[in-house]
């Protein structure tokens, strides 16, 4: 009853589409849900975002949710997430993609969960990184850790992105750092991230976590660029 009044006042909307949502939906539509484009990746060795990495850095798996365009529902599912305080998209997406991957029994052997970290001001601003809820709702899924003190991002990202890919690239200004090394020797870790677009984040901080002795690492995101 009460929820009902709130409703009434607050009408929850689509994260995605921005249509007033039934009471029986949470956070995004059921249109959303059949409308948002699913990479449906069969293969977790050989997919786009293996395909991006490759011969970068040496990855276990890679996979990703969704294919991200701009103008799309998923550029107004991320940019609700990224810059409109909707945290809940990742426990959305997390939740989505966690039953996903639970799917893969190379998925289950991982045994923790490691987000690109957001430099400390970054964070001040926002307030939260945007894909902590999503690797924690990962971790719970493929019932692992989650680690979002090991790697640090230690000086603000001058990143230069022109449309020729060759000529992508971050500034060496961008550094993370791996804080210890002894608790995760050995370890499967999964790094996540939100949208996978030329890989140089996700190489440069798996090149960090690869100087832990004996760790593998696979990647999840939320999206990949088109
Ligand atoms: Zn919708």
């Amino acid at each position: 009853m009460i929820k009902n009044l709130l409703n009434l006042f607050f009408p929850k909307v689509c994260l995605s589409c921005d249509n007033l949502l039934e009471h029986n939906e949470v956070y995004v539509c059921t249109v959303c849900r059949h409308e948002l484009p699913l990479t449906n990746f069969g293969s977790i060795t050989d997919n786009e975002v293996s395909k991006i990495l490759y011969g970068r850095v040496h990855l276990r798996y890679a996979s990703t949710l969704l294919w991200f365009s701009k103008k799309g529902l998923v550029q107004h599912l991320i940019h609700n997430l990224k810059y409109k305080g909707h945290e809940e998209v990742g426990v959305f997406l997390g939740q989505w993609f966690g039953q996903e991957l639970n799917k893969y029994v190379e998925f289950r052997t991982v045994d923790v969960v490691i987000p690109v970290p957001l430099h400390s001001k970054r964070l001040r601003q926002r307030g939260y990184n945007q894909v902590d809820k999503f690797g924690k709702e990962l971790a719970a899924a493929l019932k692992c850790d989650y680690n979002s003190v090991i790697l640090q991002k230690v000086k603000s990202t001058k990143t230069q992105v022109f449309k020729d890919r060759i000529k992508r690239w971050i500034n060496d200004d961008t550094l993370f750092l791996v804080t210890e090394y002894d608790s995760l020797k050995g370890k499967h870790i999964l790094l996540v991230d939100d949208i996978i677009t030329t890989g140089a984040t996700i190489e440069t901080c798996a090149n960090a976590l690869l100087k832990i002795e004996g760790v593998t690492i696979s990647v999840a995101t939320m999206a990949i660029a088109e």
